[in-house]
């Protein structure tokens, strides 16, 4: 038995609860309620108010990226707060293992926590073999639960998405909690991987609220991930928006999912690199956009609209920039700017962490060639930092929506 599953298993046995930031809150629900399935408690922490921020800009270095700041603030928050045995408690946060600081996110929450809480492990879920020791064991099935909670999970922030625009909430939260408890029940077990009944039966929960009358401008979300979904990082967004009177649009998870595979083949081309992975990976992306393009076939017939596909996304984005930048969210971001706007999501946000060089550059800094290739875009940056509040946010959101509804 490997040094890591034992190290997960004593975790198990011993009952250890572990914290997840709250990335995007409908995956992470069935994600967290799959893994507990192995003994721990995955618990994904909600953080509200200043003091998680407060927390993180004290413990981490200020010119760190706003995203470490703000999940270690949440953890050491949450590890303060006197419901965890702190003998018996984890964190764990998921990595991509690319060249950016987010690799070196784990060294950095050891030494953050390294004197309040020495026996908190520090945990990673990834797929690029880092951090060995400490990172959940993935067997093949566990994987392919995770990556058809992913497909389900974007499948349903689609539709909620959309219904939330045009139906009470109360109404929509119902619906969703319906969903989640129909996908809790089947996660794990062979009938989780019923592609076609699943969507299926989640479509037609949702039918009822499928979009109507006049449609509301629409509005996409661009940048770094983590600022992308997580409400708490992004003050909001999707409901801010939505009191706006718009619907907001965030690309699906599975693209980022997509966009990190694709990267093998970009190696692969460029640099001679995972030559021998190289087949198996291409079967794997073949099987990966299949499964998008039926979560897009499912919705025909309906007002709802599906997700863009990925290879025009790649298309669009091979139009403005070249497909090996990759630092960060890199070429996927200006690719997403341009495809949305193709399809006619001409106002589109761009999230940017403070202290995120990469994206700073594939955000902001290709503004101004996606604008001249679609000179209807109506394009805003946003800047987020752990020091900062919401309003000036606001007020830039406010001027942008402002042009959205006149059309401009
Ligand atoms: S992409 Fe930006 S926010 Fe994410 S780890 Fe890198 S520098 Fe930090």
């Amino acid at each position: 038995m490997s040094e890591q599953k034992r190290f997960f298993d004593k975790l198990a046995k011993e009952g250890y609860t572990v914290l997840v930031p709250d990335m995007c809150p409908i995956h992470f629900d069935l994600l967290s309620h799959y893994l507990s399935q192995t003994g721990m408690k995955l618990v994904v922490i909600t953080p509200t108010g200043r003091e998680a921020k407060d927390q993180g800009l004290n413990a981490i270095h200020n010119d760190a990226c706003y995203p470490v700041i703000i999940i270690a603030g949440a953890f050491i928050q949450e590890l303060r707060s006197g419901k965890y045995d702190l003998n018996k408690t984890a964190v764990m946060i998921s990595q991509t293992g690319g060249g950016c600081r987010a690799s070196n996110y784990l060294s950095m929450f050891k030494k953050a926590f390294a004197k309040e809480f020495p026996n908190v492990p520090v945990l990673s879920l990834n797929f690029s073999g880092l951090e060995k020791e400490h990172s959940l064991p993935l067997s093949i099935p566990r994987a392919l639960n995770l990556y058809f909670g992913v497909i389900y999970g974007d499948f349903l922030m689609n539709l909620s998405n959309q219904a939330y625009a045009y139906y009470p909430k109360e109404e929509i939260d119902a619906c969703l909690k319906e969903c989640l408890t129909y996908l809790k029940a089947r996660i794990g077990h062979p009938k989780f991987f019923q592609k076609r009944r699943v969507l299926r039966y989640l479509l037609e929960k949702f039918k009822p609220f499928q979009p109507c009358g006049e449609r509301k401008p629409r509005v996409g979300v661009v940048g770094e991930i983590y600022v992308k979904y997580s409400p708490y990082a992004n003050n909001h967004l999707g409901d801010f928006l939505l009191k706006e009177g718009c619907e907001p649009v965030f690309p699906s998870l599975n693209e980022f999912v997509l966009y990190c595979l694709y990267n093998y083949f970009v190696d692969h081309d460029y640099y001679g690199r995972n030559k021998k992975s190289y087949p198996l990976l291409r079967v794997a992306y073949r099987y990966a956009l299949g499964l998008t393009r039926l979560s897009a076939k499912m919705l025909k017939g309906t007002t709802f609209l599906p997700f863009d596909d990925f290879e025009d996304v790649i298309a669009s984005g091979k139009k403005v920039i070249n497909i090996g930048v990759k630092m960060g969210e890199g070429w996927l971001i200006p690719a997403e700017m341009v495809c949305f706007a193709h399809h006619g999501v001409n106002n589109i946000v761009v999230v940017q962490p403070f202290g995120c060089l990469p994206n700073h550059i594939v955000g902001k800094g290709m503004i101004r060639p996606v604008k001249a290739l679609c000179p209807d875009a109506n394009i805003v940056p946003l800047d987020f930092d752990a020091s900062s509040t919401s309003v000036n946010q606001e007020n830039r959101l406010k001027l942008m929506l402002s042009n959205a509804k006149l059309g401009k």
